[in-house]
């Protein structure tokens, strides 16, 4: 199998699977109890948040466990409903961001969406329009999903900063973390979303950060989490995440980023088109003319590759929110397959699956004339 739908999830990486096994077995004991067992596992829960912290450029206290994601950008929602002010997302928004500012705004708040540009960026002009004043939250997804497009998250955020001093910005880094190698710190950022299955650690671990480390709570109990985030840590899967934030950031990136290069070379000399503008190295959204991603993910699947194809979690039944946003007709979104790789793919095999996946698409062409 070639596996090349690493923007979904990633296989484990032995490290993370060895420390999750010695925190479950060996430091297993409640981090928020007193006895010197539970201290030593209070001490690698901290130390690990304060590895995660020193890689991003973030300070420990101002970083919180969650359960995903999902959970960290909910949170970011649920903090700010009761404040007064408009709330600005961007139309590249993944659903966990999107569906939560729609659930404000069918409550009556004044949620605006800055559209992107046809190479799927925030139009900044835009975003310097919409914001105002009494803007209360900015969020905008530093790498899409979709496309792996890069915002430019420090350059938006001055604007935002310029145009609504009082406003907080989120940015959900969950396709950027690690992966951008930027400081989080420098983005100049509130808030900021991370996932731990999308970098070799399991599913159901993921982190908020805060800024400050202020921030309402989002779950209430016994206070774990500095009071914010109640409910006994899930110390395996932290030291996992920790352990695969570490490895991962050992690598050299500029393999991949040549890799994804070369693939987005090879599909366009294939009459493919590639989407987006600036690129993380990490994702290809690639236009395959005629075919419907779905049946060529299939074929593909059957030979051996897997990809995904964009719109598994944009939130329409039909069609591709994020592609639509970008000025792609719905009918073109359908045909949309995503590649997406992780530090461990190989060359040689994604090269193998490139030339799969045309082959496939030109046998489905031809059955159906
Ligand atoms: N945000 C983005 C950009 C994502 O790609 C994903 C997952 O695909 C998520 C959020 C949700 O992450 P999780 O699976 O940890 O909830």
């Amino acid at each position: 199998m070639i596996y090349l739908d690493n923007a979904a999830t990633t296989k484990v990486f032995d490290c993370a699977v060895s420390a999750a096994v010695k925190s479950m077995t060996e430091g297993f004991f409640n981090p928020n109890a007193t006895y010197k067992q539970a201290v030593a596992t209070k001490r690698e829960l901290e130390n690990s948040r304060r590895a995660i912290a020193d890689i991003i450029g973030v300070r420990d206290r101002e970083l919180f466990f969650t359960s995903c994601a999902t959970e960290s950008n909910n949170w970011v929602f649920d903090s700010v409903k009761n404040r007064r002010g408009n709330i600005v997302i961007s139309a590249g928004e993944h659903s966990s961001v999107y569906e939560p500012a729609m659930a404000l705004k069918n409550k009556g708040a004044d949620v605006r969406i800055v559209p992107l540009t046809d190479k799927g960026i925030v139009d900044e002009t835009e975003l310097e329009r919409i914001v105002d004043g009494e803007t209360t939250l900015v969020s905008i997804i530093h790498v899409s999903n979709e496309t792996g497009t890069v915002n430019p998250i420090k350059h938006l955020s001055d604007i935002v900063k310029r145009k609504a001093p009082r406003a907080l910005i989120h940015s959900d880094g969950v396709q950027g973390f690690i992966k951008t190698r930027t400081s989080v710190s420098a983005l100049g950022v509130d808030m900021y979303s991370a996932s731990a299955h999308k970098i070799g650690a399991p599913k159901g671990i993921g982190l908020l950060y805060v800024k400050d480390g202020k921030i309402s709570p989002m779950l209430n109990g016994g206070g774990q989490e500095n009071g914010k985030r109640s409910g006994t840590q899930n110390t395996p899967y932290i030291a996992a995440f920790a352990a695969a934030v570490k490895h991962y950031a050992s690598f050299d990136f500029s393999r991949i980023k040549a890799l994804r290069d070369k693939l987005a070379i090879y599909f366009s000399e294939h009459g493919c088109t590639v989407i987006g503008g600036e690129n993380s190295g990490f994702i290809l959204c690639v236009y395959v003319p005629g075919i419907k991603a779905e049946i060529l993910q299939n074929a593909a699947c059957e030979r051996g590759v897997i990809v995904g194809k964009g719109s598994a979690c944009s939130g329409s039944k039909r069609g591709n929110r994020v592609l639509s946003a970008m000025g792609m007709p719905q009918d073109k979104t359908e045909c949309c397959i995503r590649l997406s790789l992780s530090v461990d793919t190989d060359d040689a095999d994604a090269m193998k699956a490139a030339e799969i996946l045309i082959d496939s698409a030109n046998r489905i062409r031809s059955e159906n004339v």
